[in-house]
């Protein structure tokens, strides 16, 4: 096929997308690459574009459900080590789009590098991370950013810095198709009691989220300075399943998707909790997750 000439070797077809989520739920890819560098992904980015084919980017899966009946166009993965370089000069901290926040905390925290740790324990990539502003403990990862490297949808490679780059509570000014790259300005501190800091704050995170071997994601954002789960739980929806997809028993804006879960169970579950939040609190709950 003309779309795929010369990229056999990093694209396929009908590749099913559940082992790249959290969630491990919902259908395959139409098309699905993972590119070995950033010209290979330019090439593919423009190919699509002729084709007048749909191209979305997929980091670590931890903020995303996909639809049972699978994704139409192109998902590109950077999961080549290529797009998850980390390194620290002075005060910066620069990581690869593909790069796992967990590793760049560390890097961080190791060099005595203050500002990201307080976002340990959250899972994903920087490009996910910086896509949706993740955060924690009143701090969030666009507040560190000083520069962004990015791919438009024409596969331009393009930088943003200063008044370009605006972040706001789980939104980011970051539209491009992808993130490659990103500086992050920190703040010298000694590296022993951050690291004891790190390791505080990664209990507290890890005592507030379900086990980590349940299939889980964290749907809703939290709404008029409450968070999610709180509202979730006054609403007495802890337990509440619907199919296969249940609301986790110990934290109220986790979903577990169950063995026999489907991504329709978790969108109707979703549903159902949006509505009973209205209906008992009169608050309308958004969408953290992502919808494919
Ligand atoms: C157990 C658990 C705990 C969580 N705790 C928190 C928390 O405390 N705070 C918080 O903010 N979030 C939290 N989340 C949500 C999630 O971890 C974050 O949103 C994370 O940053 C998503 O990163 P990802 O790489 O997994 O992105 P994905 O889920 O793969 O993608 C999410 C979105 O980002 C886009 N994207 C991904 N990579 C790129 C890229 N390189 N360029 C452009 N766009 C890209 C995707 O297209 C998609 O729209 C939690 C999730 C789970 C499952």
């Amino acid at each position: 096929m003309e779309l795929l000439k010369g990229f056999e070797h990093f694209v396929s077809q009908n590749e099913p997308l559940a082992p790249f989520t959290w969630l491990r739920i919902g259908g395959a890819a139409e098309y699905y690459a993972e590119p070995t560098n950033v010209n290979d992904l330019a090439e593919v980015v423009r190919r699509c574009r002729e084709h007048d084919i749909p191209v979305r980017l997929l980091g670590n899966g931890s903020n995303l459900l996909i639809r049972d009946e699978g994704v139409p166009g192109m998902v590109i993965r950077l999961n080549h080590p290529s797009f998850s370089e980390i390194s620290v000069s002075g005060q910066t901290v620069t990581a690869g789009g593909g790069a796992r926040l967990a590793h760049v905390i560390s890097t961080a925290v190791g060099a005595g590098l203050a500002g990201l740790e307080s976002l340990v324990g959250i899972p994903g990539t920087i490009g996910g991370a910086l896509h949706s502003n993740s955060g924690s403990h009143g701090s969030d990862i666009g507040q560190w950013t000083v520069k962004v490297e990015a791919m438009t949808r024409s596969g331009e490679v393009v930088q943003r810095s200063g008044e370009e780059l605006q972040f706001a509570y789980r939104q980011s000014s970051l539209d491009e198709l992808a993130i490659l790259k990103a500086e992050f300005q920190l703040e010298s501190v000694d590296a022993g009691e951050l690291t004891r800091k790190m390791q505080k704050l990664w209990i507290m995170k890890k005592s507030s989220q379900p086990d980590g071997d349940q299939s889980t994601c964290c749907p809703f954002c939290n709404a008029s300075d409450m968070s999610a789960g709180t509202l979730i739980e006054q609403a007495g929806l802890k337990g509440t399943s619907v199919g296969g997809a249940q609301v986790s028993e110990s934290q109220g804006n986790f979903i577990i998707a169950n063995a026999d879960a489907t991504a329709d169970d978790v969108l109707r579950l979703m549903d159902l909790i949006r509505s009973r939040v209205h209906e008992v609190l009169g608050i309308e709950l958004q969408n953290q997750i992502v919808v494919w």
